[in-house]
């Protein structure tokens, strides 16, 4: 509703939707603020911004939605060994073993987690699974989902 609030809410449908639909839309990223064309006139220049602000995790992350916050990494390896992902495409990862293929999501480097190939996460479209295995798993809270 914080978002519905700072569309134009006129129900044009320019964008496809109900506002309140584009609404939903935007918060499971399925459209982006540029659908909305009214939304970039003058007068709705304060609510764009707005929304730009409430919607940052979601824009920042638009097609996965995770967020690897480096800094807190402890290199656990956590993440590496339960991505669904990336143990399938290298089974090696299952069994603790480096992760070598380019195609990982992740692998832990010089003690760190990197994200290698984000496009692999089972959350990118346009599949979108929602798994959150990573995020469930890297218990210093490196890996968020949003
Ligand atoms: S284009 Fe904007 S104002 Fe029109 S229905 Fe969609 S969200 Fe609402
Ligand atoms: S969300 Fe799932 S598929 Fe994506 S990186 Fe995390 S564990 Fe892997
Ligand atoms: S699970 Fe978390 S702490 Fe462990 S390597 Fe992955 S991001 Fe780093």
């Amino acid at each position: 509703m914080d978002v519905y609030k700072l569309l134009p809410k006129t129900n044009c449908k320019k964008c496809g939707h109900t506002c309140l639909a584009f609404a939903t839309k935007l918060i499971l990223r399925e459209v982006k603020l540029e659908d909305c064309p009214l939304l970039f006139e003058d007068k709705y220049a304060e609510n764009l911004a707005k929304l730009r602000e409430l919607l940052e995790p979601v824009m920042d992350t638009y097609e996965t939605g995770l967020k690897l916050d480096e800094s807190k990494c402890t290199g656990c390896g956590n993440c590496v060994v339960v991505c669904p992902a990336n143990v399938s495409v290298d089974p090696s990862v299952a069994r603790g073993m480096g992760a070598n293929s380019e195609e990982v999501v992740f692998r832990v480097e010089d003690g760190v987690a990197k994200i290698v190939n984000l496009e692999r996460c089972r959350r990118f479209p346009p599949d979108r699974i929602n798994c959150r295995m990573c995020e469930q798993y890297c218990y210093s809270k490196a890996i968020e989902i949003y």
